[in-house]
């Protein structure tokens, strides 16, 4: 690869990372990984020679650095969950029991509003938080997934009139959501316990995807004309990020 520029897409191990450069007043080039991009600043000082040092060390530092993947995906934790709580998702509160099974496998099942959870006996306490998570998570998506996909399709109806072949919830630390070219829209898991107004808000985001594959000004109108006060959930999820386990993107997606 040449010298990085903004725009560029850098794979390493698998990974594509949107490139971001800026300029900097500072005297060393710097980069700052936030899940699928890397913001990169440079001396606006610095002459091209001088320029192009920095911005191929910088880049051999990211390929070492990132030859395990993105960092956001480590050290980040699942949202866990406990007997006796309470979450709210899509606005509606559920109870979570958690209780002590005799059996070999662990089993979820709701209830009316609570999600019960039978642990498998013989667990270690690490088990006993991934398998209430994994099964919470499960019963969840299947309860929000026919909801949220309605929602998908009022919106895009009411707005852009898109094809959307498909939707998904996906639990993960660093995107709020993507659009595919061939019509998916995945969201993530976690939007399902913010405000629904905030969950439209990046329905939004992604189905204007389907205009513009890019956040240009053009891109950012058809957002706002289908959503005025997209600002206010913007706002909001830079807030939440960090109680809902989404490192903070500085790109609504990451
Ligand atoms: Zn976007």
């Amino acid at each position: 690869m040449g010298e990085l520029k903004d725009g560029d897409l850098l794979q390493v191990a698998g990974h594509e990372y949107l490139v971001r450069i800026a300029a900097s007043t500072g005297r060393k080039a710097t980069a700052r990984v936030r899940g699928a991009q890397i913001f990169v600043r440079v001396p606006s000082a610095a002459e091209p020679n001088l320029r192009r040092t920095m911005l191929s060390e910088l880049e051999a530092k990211l390929q070492t650095m990132l030859s395990d993947g993105p960092p956001a995906q480590k050290g980040m934790q699942p949202l866990q969950f406990t007997d006796g709580q309470v979450v709210e998702v899509l606005g509606v509160k559920y109870a979570v029991a958690v209780a002590q099974g005799v059996g070999t496998e662990s089993r979820g099942t709701w209830y009316r509003d609570w999600i019960r959870v039978e642990l498998a006996a013989g667990l270690t306490a690490a088990e006993r938080t991934e398998h209430t998570g994994a099964l919470v998570r499960r019963l969840i998506t299947a309860r929000a997934l026919p909801i949220v996909t309605k929602r998908v399709r009022e919106l895009n109806d009411l707005h852009f009139g898109a094809t959307i072949r498909r939707v998904i919830l996906r639990d993960q630390y660093s995107r709020w959501g993507s659009c595919s070219a061939a019509g998916t829209i995945s969201l993530n898991f976690r939007l399902l316990f913010a405000p629904p107004s905030v969950l439209d808000a990046i329905i939004v985001h992604e189905l204007a995807h389907t205009r513009h594959m890019n956040h240009s000004p053009q891109f950012w109108a058809v957002v706002r004309q289908a959503m005025p006060d997209y600002d206010a959930a913007e706002r909001w999820l830079v807030a939440n990020a960090a109680r809902l386990g989404v490192q903070r993107p500085d790109d609504i997606e990451g």
